[in-house]
């Protein structure tokens, strides 16, 4: 497969979980490389709903150690925060923090909606660790826990339907939240308007960038899908089946 669309960009923006390793998994050894390469003759921006220390493990830790990162921005739980590379260290230079009142609001619409006697059977009684995690510029529920092992975390909702269900019910409990289908067991709720769009606005304002000359790459391009609203702001971008296709893309450009 060839991608011409991105080959120009000056700025590849990837998703994380499904794009560029599977959820909650570090990247493995090949991209590790072909991202380190990228990141010679690209800048990079990686924007997803997890946390600047997911991003950490499953990403910046696994390259090799002489990688340029001050090509790489880092955009956690949807663009509410940003860290880059000095050449030393990582700097926030922002993070907009959900306020206490609004966290409790969140949590307390979690518990009406997990009390919904159709939703009430669809959750897991068995989960593996924290199942509604404050992320200080999100919340993110995940139905089997954060520690869930991958198989039973794919084979929970797949189709969506689940997250879906509780979404609909959590929508109007939230009217001044945006409520997010995550990866692959997860909500994420944060203000509204907070998602990819709002995060390749924020890429644009600090890489002073216009979205012309960004390239998107995500899983999740389609209606309802976590990265749809990064096609819908009019960024190029290029849908992917699986890590190996990011792979083959990264491939392209870096030829
Ligand atoms: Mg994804």
């Amino acid at each position: 497969m060839e991608y011409p669309q991105l080959k120009n960009k000056k700025c590849i923006v990837f998703d994380l979980d499904g794009t560029l390793a599977l959820s909650k998994q570090a990247i493995d050894v090949e991209m590790a490389k072909l991202f380190s390469e990228l990141l010679k003759k690209k800048l990079v921006a990686i924007v997803s709903g997890g946390t600047v220390d997911q991003m950490e493990l499953q990403d910046v830790n696994r390259l090799p150690p002489d990688t340029f990162l001050n090509n790489l921005h880092l955009f956690p739980t949807n663009g509410s925060a940003y860290y880059r590379f000095d050449g030393k260290e990582w700097l926030e230079v922002y993070k907009e923090a959900l306020l206490n009142e609004e966290k409790e609001k969140i949590k307390q619409a979690f518990t009406i909606a997990q009390n919904v006697a159709s939703i009430s059977e669809i959750i897991p009684t068995k989960t593996f660790g924290e199942v509604l995690e404050d992320r200080t510029t999100q919340m993110t529920f995940s139905a089997l826990g954060q520690q869930a092992p991958l198989d039973q975390k794919s084979a929970w909702d797949p189709d969506m339907k689940k997250r879906t269900a509780i979404k609909n019910i959590l929508d109007p409990l939230l009217p001044e939240f945006s409520v997010r289908i995550g990866g692959a067991t997860s909500i994420d709720v944060t203000r509204k308007g907070i998602d990819k769009a709002y995060a390749i606005g924020k890429i644009c304002q600090y890489l002073k960038l216009s979205k012309e000359d960004l390239g998107f790459v995500g899983d999740a391009i389609f209606p309802g899908g976590n990265d749809y609203a990064a096609l819908q702001a009019g960024v190029e971008s290029v849908k992917v089946e699986n890590v190996e296709e990011t792979k083959n893309i990264i491939k392209y450009i870096i030829l």
